[in-house]
């Protein structure tokens, strides 16, 4: 995947407070173009596989349980200096630090339940799209 791209999830919480749109408005008015996406569910080994990298922090658990609950969108996004224009998009990991009008400002609830993901390096972005997307999946 090339370096102008990112991976965002819409996560189970937004999902089911009926955010979907208005986030999908939000990214794509800030000038990302939707490269794939898919309303689809984690499963528990999913999230767990997914999150890996988190597996020896105390809320470890509590994030597999909840990024397996429900329906996400999951997207791949294209953007020149994606990987940092979207993680500025999104704002702060808690939506308490999160700078006005950021995504995470507007529609999380908490640090745990915090609406999207965004990739945090053009590695993980790598990783992370080819986890949820093949490649005839990708535009
Ligand atoms: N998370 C949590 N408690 C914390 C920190 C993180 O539940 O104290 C969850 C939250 O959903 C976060 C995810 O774990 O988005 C991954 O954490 P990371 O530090 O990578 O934050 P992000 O990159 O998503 O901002
Ligand atoms: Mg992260």
């Amino acid at each position: 995947m090339a370096e102008n791209r990112t991976f965002t999830m819409i996560k189970p919480d937004a999902v089911e407070k009926g955010h979907i749109g208005a986030i999908l408005e939000q990214i794509t008015a800030s000038g990302f173009r939707i490269v794939a996406m898919k309303l689809t569910q984690m499963t528990r080994r999913d999230a767990e596989k997914f999150y890996e990298v988190h597996s020896e922090r105390p809320f470890y658990g509590e994030l597999v349980e909840f990024m397996s609950r429900g329906p996400i969108v999951a997207a791949i996004l294209e953007k020149e200096n994606a990987v940092e224009d979207f993680r500025t998009l999104i704002g702060a990991t808690n939506p308490e630090d999160a700078a006005e009008g950021t995504i995470r400002k507007k529609y999380a609830a908490s640090v745990g339940e915090n609406a999207v993901h965004g990739s945090d390096s053009d590695e993980n972005a790598q990783i992370e799209g080819a986890f949820h997307f093949a490649g005839r999946e990708m535009f």
